[in-house]
């Protein structure tokens, strides 16, 4: 599990935010990914604002209360809109530059660290992550990890917003049916790998989970998981508490 930040050389998608805050626009940022066709990121989707953002986003956000975590803030969207209307918020990144930008564009509280670095604690009453937050945990086996870890972030009464998609739709066939291996991988575990102009990040992995298996993993992990808002496709929010 890897507990650092991104070095400059290796931030691809930072280095595109950057450009597209200092100039209103960015180049191509390129995903590459060992099992689908090259794809792209809109830069500009990152700095969008309320009314721009799916609605489980937007249900998030008027859920969030309290001291809010938002882990892997990016160009720092919600924190900027969580501020707006008064919350408080601190943003973590693992991307320098996306940090940088934060601060330019007023977000109070940031700090450049990653989620499972030790050194890194507080007690927060709401924990967002974002834009298919369960990627975090990279693989499947390394869920309970993830959940175990933001379990020590929360407080007692506090409470997990996370979102993600169940991929299962990319292999359906015309039929309705769906072609999964079930004794391969988890169908949620993708790699990726981020190129911006000559920024070449490394290849990470990437975890898409549908809603029966983040339910059954909080279980394992003593908590409870239920899913509040479903977006046009595949997608959905959890919100994650401690189970009584
Ligand atoms: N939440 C933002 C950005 C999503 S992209 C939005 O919705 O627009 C995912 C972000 O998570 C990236 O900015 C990436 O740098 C960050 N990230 C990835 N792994 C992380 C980790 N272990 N700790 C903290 N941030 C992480």
């Amino acid at each position: 599990m890897q507990t650092d930040t991104l070095s400059i050389s290796q931030d691809p998608m930072g280095a595109a935010i950057r450009d597209f805050h200092l100039t209103g626009k960015a180049g191509r940022l390129r995903v590459l990914s060992s099992m689908f066709e090259e794809d792209e990121m809109p830069v500009a989707h990152l700095f969008r604002t309320f009314k721009d953002m799916p609605r489980t986003e937007q249900r998030a956000l008027e859920e969030a209360y309290g001291n809010v975590l938002d882990i892997g803030a990016g160009a720092g969207c919600h924190a900027l809109e969580l501020q707006q209307q008064g919350k408080s918020v601190k943003a973590i990144d693992i991307s320098p530059l996306s940090c940088e930008v934060m601060k330019e564009r007023g977000v109070k509280d940031v700090e450049c660290t990653n989620v499972f670095c030790p050194t890194f604690i507080g007690q927060f009453d709401t924990i967002l992550l974002l834009m298919n937050g369960t990627g975090i945990a990279g693989k499947l086996s390394n869920l309970p990890n993830l959940l175990n870890r933001l379990k020590q972030l929360m407080s007692k009464d506090g409470q997990i917003l996370i979102d993600s998609s169940d991929l299962k739709y990319i292999y359906e066939d015309e039929d309705g049916a769906f072609d999964i291996d079930l004794n391969g991988p988890y169908y949620g575990e993708v790699d990726y790998q981020m190129v911006y102009r000559n920024v070449k990040g490394e290849p990470f992995d990437w975890l898409y989970t549908d809603p029966t298996m983040l339910k059954a993993v909080c279980e394992q992990c003593g908590l409870k998981c239920e899913i509040i808002e479903k977006g046009d496709h595949y997608d959905y929010l959890a919100k994650i508490t401690l189970a009584i």
